[in-house]
Parts: C-alpha cells; structure tokens; sequence
C-alpha cells in the first residue's frame, strides 16, 4: 500500500491557520493519501533536535511566522530564489535532507498579475519583517524601478529605500502600488490602517497581503475611493499550491486552476 505522506505548518500561534484546509482540499482533488498538521511551538522551542524530529515526522513542511529566517540555518540547501529573498517557507524532507523554498514569492507575484497593472514604476512597502522583504524583491525583479519600505521604527530593507510613515507623506506620498505587508485591518488590529486616508488616495492600486477579514479597513477605504485593490487570499492559496507542487512533484497547471478556484470559493 501507498505510505501516508505527512507535511505540516511550522509557526508560533498558528491555530487560525487556513493551510490544514486549503492543503486538504488539494489532495482530495489530486486523490493523494497525505496528512496536513499544524506544528505550533514557542519561539525558543526551534533548535537542531527538534528539526531532527520532524525529519522523522514529515516529507516536508511550511514555515510562517516567525520562523522563515530561523529555519535556514538547519537546512542543509536552500533554492536561490528563497536565499536572495532572505526567508524559507517551504521545506522538503528528501533522503533525510532539507530543502529550503520561497513560494510566498510565486503567490506574490501572481497576485500582483491580477490587478493588470499597466505602467508599474513606483511601490510602497509598509512593514519591514519577512512579507516586506519578500515584497520588495519581487517588486524589484518585477523591474519597478523606485520601491519605498516604510517602517514604524527606522528599520531598513537593504534593497529598497527606506523610511518612516511621517517622512513617507512628505517625500513620496503616492505610487503605483501600495502594498500593506504589516499586520494592521488583521482580527487582532481591526479598523486599522497604517496610512492616512488622503495617503491612500493618491495610489493607483492597493495589495493587502491580510485575508482574514476578507476586506481590511484598508481595501475598504480603497474600494469607496474607486482603487484597484486585492487582498492575500490569491497569494495563500499559490504559495499553497506552489508547496503541493514542490512536494507532490505531480501537479499540473491545470489541477492547479480548478484547485484553487475550488478553495476560493469554499474560503469565501
Ligand atoms: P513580521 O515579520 O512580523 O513583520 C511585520 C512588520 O510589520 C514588522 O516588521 C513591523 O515593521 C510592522 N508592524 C508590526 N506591527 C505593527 C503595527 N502594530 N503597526 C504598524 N506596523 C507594524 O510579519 P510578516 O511575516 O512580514 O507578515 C506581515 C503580514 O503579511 C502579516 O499580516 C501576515 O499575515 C501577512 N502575510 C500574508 C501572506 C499571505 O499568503 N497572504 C504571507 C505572508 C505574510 P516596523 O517595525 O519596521 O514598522
């Protein structure tokens, strides 16, 4: 009989996660015998032992928050992509090595396609953890040629120019897209937005990585201005799907289409 693969979510206060859901419905429709578990742990609970464990455990895994910079010194490869990105959020487990990914990336180019933007010169950034990194690089590879990360704090991305919300509406108040990479309009900062609104107005197209609510006080305030905007459930499903893709090795753009159209309806 086929063995049972197993993958899992590593992160730190992760029950809300989506991911058990959306993986189960891929192998459901691919017809694979595959388990999805959430691996929740305390920050200091991530040392070589515990990687050892789940070499054990898994054929692969996803890593979130805050462990996608923390997991890379266990690995014993990382993909390219994932190492200029700075962060890993897929792994898989092949004859007992470790092999880092970035599919966070792919979702977020993907979804970035979808608001067919036609002239993409300019970015705003907010936020400077792992999401923002990812972000800028993207964008940059993308050839936007001027990306601006904000920050509450004075912390800096190395790749793009840097600086705090106050400095942003004086020097560089409006842009092609803005694209909200902090946790503000998520459940635990509701009717929150990093921006003013007059900030908000002059974008011509909004990127709210949250899904959950669907609609942030961000994208709402955009959406009653007439702002082209999208929110992070395109890119959780793609990331998704992209992890399936690295572990499963079988699954085709078209399973790919009909599966992710199947999640987003069943999420809505
Ligand atoms: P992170 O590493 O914790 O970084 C978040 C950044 O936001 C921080 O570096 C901080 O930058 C800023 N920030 C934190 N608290 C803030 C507050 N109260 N007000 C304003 N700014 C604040 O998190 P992450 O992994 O980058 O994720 C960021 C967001 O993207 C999260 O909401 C996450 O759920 C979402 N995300 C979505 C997807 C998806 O698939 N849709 C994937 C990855 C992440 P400063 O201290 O420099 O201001």
């Amino acid at each position: 009989m086929e063995k049972i693969k197993r993958f899992g979510l590593l992160g730190s206060g992760i029950s809300y996660s989506l991911s058990p859901h959306i993986h189960g419905v891929v192998y459901e429709a691919l017809g694979v015998n595959a388990t999805y578990e959430l691996v929740d742990i305390k920050v200091d609970m991530l040392d070589a032992d515990f990687v050892a464990g789940l070499v054990d455990k898994f054929d692969g895994f996803n890593v979130t928050i805050p462990f996608k910079e923390k997991i890379i010194p266990f690995l014993d490869c990382v993909d390219d992509n994932a190492l200029r990105v700075g962060a890993v959020n897929t792994v898989l487990i092949e004859n007992n090595q470790l092999i880092g990914y970035n599919t966070d990336y792919s979702g977020f180019i993907y979804s970035v396609g979808l608001l067919r933007i036609d002239k993409l010169e300019s970015a705003i950034v907010l936020g400077t953890g792992g999401a923002a990194k990812m972000a800028v690089q993207a964008l940059l590879d993308l050839g936007v040629e001027k990306v601006i990360a904000v920050s509450r704090t004075g912390r800096t991305v190395k790749e793009a120019r840097s600086m705090q919300y106050d400095q942003l509406e004086v020097e560089h108040p409006s842009s092609d897209i803005l694209v909200n990479a902090t946790p503000l309009g998520s459940v635990a900062h509701l009717n929150e937005m990093g921006v003013t609104s007059e900030l908000l107005s002059r974008q011509r197209h909004v990127f709210d990585m949250i899904y959950k609510p669907e609609k942030t006080k961000l994208l709402l305030e955009a959406e009653s201005m007439g702002i082209p905007c999208i929110n992070g459930l395109d890119m959780l499903v793609v990331q998704a799907l992209e992890a399936d893709k690295i572990w499963l090795k079988g699954l085709t753009s078209a399973d790919f289409m009909s599966i992710s159209t199947k999640i987003k309806l069943q999420i809505k």
